[in-house]
């Protein structure tokens, strides 16, 4: 089993992730958060919203600070005037390439189907290159090991290398292939037996499209919203009107979004329903290079915060090619998922492309009025907005990723998440050494106190050994363990989850212990 057979295979039998409405066969890119996994994303959109929004302390100090007002609360509604998806865009351009195969009926993302021709390299007969029938695979050019896209392949190009024989097999990708007719026709689709049945790109609208009230004409049509930002965008002025926010101050939102994939895939990865964590940071149109550069490094940062390897993560700037006609400048934080580098958020220097939409689309005059700037003609403008957007499940992902390992204890294989403890869905499990000699009366005590303020667990069931294994499992960082001792002189021990190591404790010094290292 590779590390993601194991992860989501964990995740199934230990209650983290379940396949969408399971007992009717799933709904293919949906899932649903079972009793650990809940809590895993609860802690982890909890620890964004203190560190970005509620106790982000640092921007006071940066130069141009924000003023102590400099993050504010969102809770916009999921559905809403479909002018809004108008105006930002969505409705004319948020689409990817799609093509059907007409003999299989799978459907592909044009941009992740790789189209090539094979060529044989032999020592003595040179190249030869077989042209008359090219390949179409899943992938990502550059991205996928040639062995992954000959897969559903492998049939037909064993009888071709049998033709070829001692040749070396060399797959070279072709450009644009898919959107030229005759290439097309010489194609051979995953699983299809002949040439020529994929049809042509055509643009797929990721919106899920509704009807608000009982008629169901076009005047009625809205969208589930494909993301959390435009929410914030057409709040801006009650925002600004309502609080003490002065610019450069940011708006935070997180809350469900909704995009027809066309292949949802690699678990939660890519769904059709997830959560996102926005912030959109409006400032003078002078500063937006700075935040920009502030906020990219700080969104990378948090990850690492919370205990996710450097070496898995990485910052990359888009190319000038890649960046959305309105940016002036793009970064993704990637990590490397088992499947391959990913994205898993995007920040942008969005410039006041979205202010303005919106402006026109409304009629509303939107700018904000700097009293701090001195020239009384520059007082009125639209600020330019960075936006740090992620998302909670592609984090969830790459936390469980980063935290899956498999170790030996006492001679034993066990399985470990490595959660950082202000993530780990169970802060402390609280045991009794033995079912006996008032030691579940005291364990039980201590959970009730700990419970008051923490999510713990009690068990008194099996050895301690195997408890042990299933709270690693788990990710909860310590095990309280009440002993003979307790009941002489009040103390417990505390194993360490990662390492093992088991700590002397009085009992009352539990809370402090858990309130400094799990944070709450
Ligand atoms: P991708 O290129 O992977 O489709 P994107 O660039 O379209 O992503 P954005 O529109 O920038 O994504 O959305 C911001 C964040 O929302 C992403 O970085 C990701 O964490 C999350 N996200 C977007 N689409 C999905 C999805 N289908 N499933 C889970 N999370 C998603």
């Amino acid at each position: 089993m590779d590390l993601m057979e194991k992860l989501v295979s964990l995740c199934k039998r230990r209650g983290f992730i379940f396949p969408g409405s399971e007992i009717y066969g799933g709904l293919n890119g949906c899932w649903d958060y079972g009793p650990l996994g809940v809590e895993l994303k609860r802690n982890l959109k909890q620890a964004w919203w203190d560190d970005m929004v509620a106790h982000h302390d640092e921007l006071a100090t940066l130069p141009g600070a924000p003023s102590p007002y400099g993050m504010a609360g969102l809770d916009s509604a999921l559905l809403m005037n479909s002018k809004v998806w108008e105006a930002s865009g969505h409705v004319g351009g948020f689409s990817d390439p799609m093509v059907d195969d007409r003999e299989t009926r799978a459907r592909y993302r044009a941009d992740q189907l790789v189209v090539f021709k094979l060529a044989f390299v032999g020592a003595q007969s040179g190249e030869t290159t077989v042209d008359d029938i090219l390949f179409a695979a899943p992938g990502e050019v550059g991205k996928t090991a040639d062995e992954e896209l000959i897969a559903p392949h492998r049939k037909r190009i064993a009888a071709l290398q049998k033709a070829h024989p001692g040749g070396q097999l060399r797959l070279d990708p072709v450009p644009n292939a898919l959107g030229d007719e005759a290439l097309r026709a010489k194609t051979l689709a995953p699983g299809a037996s002949a040439p020529g049945t994929l049809t042509a790109p055509r643009a797929f609208n990721l919106m899920f499209k509704t009807h608000v009230g009982a008629l169901e004409d076009n005047s009625s049509v809205t969208y589930l919203r494909p993301e959390t930002a435009q929410g914030i965008f057409v709040n801006f002025k009650n925002v600004c009107d309502t609080t003490r926010v002065r610019v450069p101050f940011g708006i935070a939102q997180i809350g469900k979004a909704f995009r027809n994939e066309i292949n949802p895939r690699n678990f939660t990865f890519r769904s059709r329903e997830f959560e996102q964590m926005e912030i959109e940071f409006f400032c003078r149109p002078s500063e937006a290079g700075q935040w920009y550069q502030y906020w990219r490094k700080r969104r990378y940062e948090w990850y690492v915060e919370l205990g996710m390897r450097r070496e898995h993560l990485h910052l990359r700037d888009h190319d000038a090619d890649e960046l959305a006609h309105y940016a002036a400048g793009c970064a993704d934080v990637e990590y490397d998922f088992p499947f391959g580098r990913s994205e898993l958020e995007g920040i942008a220097n969005r410039t006041d492309f979205d202010l303005r939409q919106h402006m026109q689309m409304s009629g509303k005059d939107l700018r904000y009025f700097d009293d701090q700037e001195p020239d009384p003609e520059a007082r009125r403008y639209l600020p330019h907005v960075i936006e740090p957007s992620a998302g909670a499940d592609r984090a969830a992902l790459a936390f469980l990723c980063d935290a899956y390992s498999e170790d030996e204890v006492g001679g034993e294989p066990r399985t470990v998440l490595k959660l950082h403890p202000r993530l780990a869905p169970i802060k402390a499990a609280i045991f009794p050494l033995v079912k006996k000699d008032g030691m579940p009366e005291k364990a039980l005590a201590i959970y009730s106190q700990l419970k008051k303020r923490f999510n713990v667990f009690y068990d008194e069931k099996g050895a301690i050994g195997r408890r042990y294994r299933r709270q690693d499992e788990a990710g909860t960082p310590y095990c309280i363990t009440v002993d003979g001792d307790t009941l002489a002189n009040d103390t417990v021990t505390v194993r360490e989850r990662d390492s093992c190591a088991q700590t002397r404790v009085a009992a009352n010094e539990l809370g402090a212990m858990l309130a400094e290292r799990c944070g709450g």
